[in-house]
């Protein structure tokens, strides 16, 4: 039996980047049960074009073909099946995965080569108002423990905000993130960005700007992530090839589950680039897979997986996730409650 659950959580406080704002996080989560044994999975699309072109509601009308296919033949080819929406892939994968799992008694961390270790978490910030705001988020943030900031920027809002944070914060892991806003007439910003000692830029350009984010990498002494650009395994040889990035951001829901996400870790890894392990974000089922797979040796950097109480008023998992006090994740199994499905419900169907 298969169910699925649209959610709506209540966001503390409007995420805003470069190209939009939302209030609430939406999510569908797959169940899938098989003799006695319930597995979940998540599908974590934003609302309105957020990060991609899948939406939730894409989202639900993939998974309504997806997982009566599933149904009839176990191995079917989801990639046949449907073509992209890999959200939705990602959360039946997650689920089909999760079962077989919980039938063994097996750790993901431990499926996936990983080990039992500690994941340093590091909080995004968006965009703010003013840099008087920014910075008492920094403050806030760094006090909770998180191990790293990343700011994220946009023209007009860069190189003043960054170096404010830098004055006050002097030895902070900081990075910026520009979720594709600029072009390669913009390097000049890259190149002042550069005096703040940066970890990283992530995503300067546009997602297809792999000739231009080489002749950027090859400019700045800060090195360039991909993010928006490493959307599949082929995109990722193109990095690769053009060396436009020396950095790679794996997100499962992006590449369609975490049997991809981990391809494109071993393949990075391969090519000598480390990784760190983004979100959409996700809620705590999909921010768990995200832990897990964080601590697999070529994810160097902290991840950008947070405690659900950083955005979210609410989770769908118990306990949610948390921080420890030295800003650490571990790779936990979680448990899915039923009443929260219920509560936050927007949509249910179920295929048997
Ligand atoms: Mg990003």
């Amino acid at each position: 039996m298969v169910r699925l659950d649209w959610v709506q959580i209540p966001l503390y406080e409007p995420f805003r980047i470069s190209n939009g704002a939302i209030a609430v996080k939406d999510a569908i989560v797959v169940s899938y049960r098989n003799g006695g044994v319930t597995g979940y999975g998540e599908a974590s699309p934003m609302a309105g074009n957020f990060y991609s072109a899948e939406t939730p509601e894409s989202t639900w009308t993939a998974l309504e073909k997806l997982v009566p296919a599933i149904l009839r033949d176990a191995d079917a080819d989801l990639d046949v099946v449907v073509e992209g929406e890999q959200f939705a892939k990602a959360g039946l994968r997650g689920a089909l995965l999760d079962r077989e799992l919980r039938a063994s008694g097996t750790p993901l961390w431990k499926w996936l080569g990983g080990e039992d270790r500690p994941v340093p978490s590091g909080v995004a910030l968006g965009i703010f108002d003013t840099i008087d705001e920014l910075l008492e988020r920094v403050e806030r943030f760094v006090k909770e423990g998180y191990r790293r900031v990343k700011v994220k920027i946009q023209p007009g809002w860069d190189v003043e905000p960054v170096s404010r944070i830098r004055e006050r914060f002097p030895t902070l892991p900081l990075m910026t993130d520009a979720n594709a806003a600029y072009t390669i007439r913009d390097a000049a910003v890259f190149k002042e960005l550069d005096r703040f000692h940066l970890m990283m830029y992530e995503q300067p350009l546009g997602r297809n700007a792999l000739e231009e984010m080489a002749e950027l990498a090859r400019s700045v002494r800060t090195p360039v992530c991909a993010d928006e650009s490493a959307e599949s395994l082929s995109m990722l040889e193109r990095l690769i090839e053009l060396r436009a990035a020396s950095i790679i951001n794996v997100k499962i829901q992006r590449v369609g589950g975490i049997h991809n996400a981990k391809r494109m870790h071993d393949r990075a890894s391969e090519a000598g680039l480390p990784c760190w392990m983004g979100t959409m974000p996700e809620l705590g089922i999909a921010s768990a897979e995200a832990v897990h797979l964080a601590t697999l040796p070529n994810f160097t950097f902290p991840t950008d997986v947070e405690a659900s109480s950083r955005w979210y008023l609410d989770d769908i998992v118990e306990p949610p996730i948390e921080i420890d006090g030295e800003g650490f994740l571990h790779p936990r199994p979680v448990r899915v409650s039923e009443e929260k499905l219920e509560r936050y419900g927007v949509r249910r169907l179920e295929f048997s």
